[in-house]
């Protein structure tokens, strides 16, 4: 018997708080992409997920627009994939930006697989290879599948109170899909945000180069927007060559084919979880991961 046989249509129970969790806008050169599921903190569904991979597209196929910002709206950024919400549209079919197949009636470890694949590792490529300047604005939190976005652009411009935190370990993962972490901080540091799950300020952040400009948080657009705004006067192949660049020197010191290696072993990750408990996350959901948060941080003070 073929296990293709055990297939199983799961339920789409998602209930949408809003029909648009991305806001588009255009001005003066700049497109400002807004992630707009403030009541969840921007945690990322699929809904949203296709939302920027289309305001994105959109962006990129307007010859007025030189630079991109991606914002969150609200206190957050962004508190990372959707895990517990009731937007959360996991099992729901979308018309995919790759070539790989649906996920949603698939068994096994193909479900999360060909999921991550698409929704994950394989958009997160997309945008940061798109043309044009990307800036990521980080206010408050920027957790987890938070990080892969602020990750994927050029440039982080962060307020005072934003924090990042990569906490999956606890799931017994190595990390969230888009493995940058020890590109983003030198190795040692890389480590030691991934095994205590901890919060990393903003100014710890700024010292280790992941974020470019740090501002007080009543400056942060303007100081954002001042940064596109300089940016918006250079030629637009001059930008797409100098992105392409440096992109490509980073993949020759091995982004990629790292990533790609870590990608495999974080679905191990989720397949052994599964095997163990019969959850994918080794049991946490949102709810679950920020009660775990708040005993770890007491336990540490
Ligand atoms: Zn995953």
């Amino acid at each position: 018997m073929s296990s293709d046989s055990e297939f199983v249509q799961r339920a789409d129970t998602a209930v949408y708080e809003t029909e648009e969790p991305v806001l588009y806008g255009v001005a003066d050169g700049i497109a400002t992409l807004t992630m707009n599921r403030p009541t969840v903190n921007n945690a990322q569904n699929s809904q949203m997920t296709y939302a920027l991979d289309d305001a994105f597209r959109r962006a990129v196929n307007d010859d007025a627009v030189k630079v991109i910002v991606l914002r969150g709206n609200g206190k957050h950024f962004s508190a990372g994939h959707d895990i517990g919400t009731p937007g959360r549209d996991i099992n729901k079919q979308f018309d995919r930006a790759s070539l790989w197949w649906d996920h949603t009636n698939k068994p096994g470890g193909e479900y999360l697989y060909a999921r991550e694949q698409e929704v994950y590792l394989g958009m997160c490529r997309r945008w940061r290879e798109l043309p044009k300047p990307t800036i990521a604005m980080v206010q408050g939190a920027c957790i987890a599948g938070g990080l892969m976005l602020a990750w994927v652009c050029d440039l982080i411009v962060a307020s005072d109170d934003a924090f990042f935190q990569d906490p999956v370990v606890r799931m017994g993962i190595p990390g969230v899909e888009y493995f940058a972490h020890p590109y983003e901080l030198n190795p040692r540091i890389a480590k030691e945000f991934l095994f205590t799950g901890d919060r990393m300020s903003a100014e710890r952040a700024y010292q280790m180069g992941m974020v470019n400009r740090l501002f007080a948080r009543d400056a942060l657009e303007a100081g954002t927007y001042a940064l596109a705004a300089a940016i918006a006067k250079q030629p637009r192949m001059g930008l797409a060559l100098t992105k392409q660049a440096i992109n490509h020197v980073e993949d020759l010191q091995g982004k990629r084919t790292a990533m790609d290696a870590v990608f495999a072993w974080h679905h191990f990750a989720h397949s052994h979880n599964e095997l163990l408990s019969g959850d994918k996350l080794g049991g946490y959901d949102a709810k679950a991961m920020i009660e775990a948060n708040k005993t770890a941080a007491g336990e540490r003070r």
